[in-house]
C-alpha cells in the first residue's frame, strides 16, 4: 500500500514540498540546481542553497508535480 508522505523545507522565505511517491526521478532537479537537491547527502533538498527565485523557478520544473512550493507569507493568518 502506498503510504502518502510529504516532507517540507523552507528557507524562511519559500518551503519546498517533497512527495516522494510522485517522484519519476527525472534527475531535472538534481542535475540542474545541484546546489539545493543532492540526493548523495542528507537531507536531499536544502533549501539555504540557492535564492528562492532560482528554487522556485526549479521546483515549477519538476515534471511530476513531487516537488511543489508555497511562499510562507501567503501561509500567515
Ligand atoms: S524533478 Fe521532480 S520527478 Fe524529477 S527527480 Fe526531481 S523531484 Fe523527482
Amino acid at each position: 500500500m502506498e503510504r502518502d508522505i510529504t516532507k517540507k523545507y523552507t528557507n524562511g522565505e519559500v518551503t519546498i514540498v517533497w512527495k516522494p511517491t510522485l517522484c519519476q526521478h527525472s534527475k531535472i532537479c538534481w542535475t540542474e540546481l545541484r546546489e539545493v537537491f543532492d540526493p548523495f547527502v542528507k537531507p536531499w533538498i536544502r533549501p539555504e542553497g540557492a535564492e528562492t527565485e532560482r528554487i522556485v523557478a526549479q521546483v515549477k520544473k519538476c515534471p511530476s508535480g513531487a516537488l511543489s512550493y508555497y511562499m510562507n507569507k501567503d501561509k500567515d493568518d
